[in-house]
């Protein structure tokens, strides 16, 4: 029985959506970004035109999906929602593409998954609203020309890196999300918590923030375990009690960090005497993909002061060794 009625009985998903900020002004960080956006997107609006192709990059959970939904929505639009691996045949984007209404937002997360052929038919999408579709095979093969709408594709891409150059160079508008800082991941954990209606003091916030990774997805997940334990083994009000008790259940690293991002400095120090070491060889040793490593790992671990980039290679620092309770081999023995 519980003595607190629960706020909202909703599963993961509908929570999900409540939490999703709805406009610009509701999300929080990213200021460069979302002040851009802003701009280009009245810009689009106030002449009646589609917004300009958009491609969103960064590492998973720091809003991308969130974002493009909040441009449809300013932009008073639909978005139709898809995925690179999804998209396996040209014919499959042209449904998609001859769907859509005039200046409506196609969503394609996972953007440079798509396969060459698919790639190749979205160029002339995105830059004359048209496509060729094959008609008939054999002998009697014919390609008609359809015209589409003017839409406005919004590309998403945890890898830059491997995204080609002609598909890249057709986006207008390139935006790079960054991982957010402790005090925005407080301030959007006390925005989910007031969604849930959960009580939950700053500090707790700011404890549960700490451990998030820069991450808001990270954050509004642990945020509904503290609130689990909240509920059941406190009053249910999160304060920075039970959120330190939570962590510490849950085996929340202290900083956030998850297990990849301590394989990788674990073993740069066992293997690697701390560095320096090339990327390409950590990658090997822990045996992930060297562009995953630089694109979506090494840079929260640089930003939080775990790695430092030398001429020679990557090397640990002493906050890495402190971490992880080793010995810095240059310590002083005395
Ligand atoms: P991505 O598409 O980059 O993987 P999402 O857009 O799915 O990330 O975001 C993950 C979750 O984090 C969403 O459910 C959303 O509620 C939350 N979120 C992301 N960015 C913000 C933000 N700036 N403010 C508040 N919540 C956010």
């Amino acid at each position: 029985i519980h003595n607190q009625e629960t706020p909202i009985n909703i599963d993961d998903q509908d929570i999900d959506k409540a939490l999703r900020p709805k406009t610009f002004e509701s999300f929080n960080g990213q200021d460069k970004v979302v002040d851009n956006l802003s701009v280009f997107v009245k810009a689009a609006k106030l002449r009646k035109e589609a917004l300009d192709h958009v491609l969103l990059y960064g590492p998973p959970g720091l809003g991308k999906t969130t974002l493009s939904n909040i441009i449809a929505n300013e932009l008073g639009v639909e978005m139709k929602i898809s995925s690179g691996p999804v998209l396996e045949k040209p014919g499959d984007l042209a449904g998609l593409l001859t769907s859509l209404e005039p200046n409506e937002v196609l969503f394609i997360d996972e953007i440079h998954r798509l396969s060459p052929v698919v790639e190749e038919y979205l160029y002339s999408a995105m830059e004359d609203y048209r496509i060729d579709i094959m008609l008939d095979k054999g002998p009697s093969a014919r390609s008609i020309q359809i015209e589409l709408s003017p839409f406005t594709l919004i590309g998403a891409t945890t890898r830059s890196g491997l995204l080609t150059a002609p598909l890249r160079a057709r986006f207008g508008i390139n935006l790079h999300l960054e991982y957010y800082d402790v005090d925005t991941i407080t301030s959007i954990i006390e925005r989910s918590a007031n969604i849930l209606q959960v009580p939950c003091e700053t500090k707790a916030a700011h404890e549960i923030a700490r451990r998030s990774r820069g991450t808001p997805r990270i954050a509004n997940a642990l945020l509904r375990r503290v609130r689990d334990f909240a509920q059941v083994k406190g009053n249910g009000s999160i304060d920075l009690d039970i959120a330190n008790y939570s962590l510490e259940a849950l085996n929340i690293d202290t900083f956030g960090l998850d297990r990849t991002d301590n394989k990788i400095l674990t073993t740069m120090i066992d293997k690697f005497d701390g560095g320096p070491v090339g990327l390409s060889t950590i990658a090997t040793a822990i045996g992930e993909d060297p562009g995953t490593l630089e694109e979506v790992f090494e840079p929260f671990l640089i930003q939080q002061g775990f790695i430092k980039r030398t001429p020679r290679g990557r090397e640990v620092t002493t906050l890495a060794y402190q971490h992880l309770g080793k010995t810095p081999k240059s310590f002083p023995q005395e």
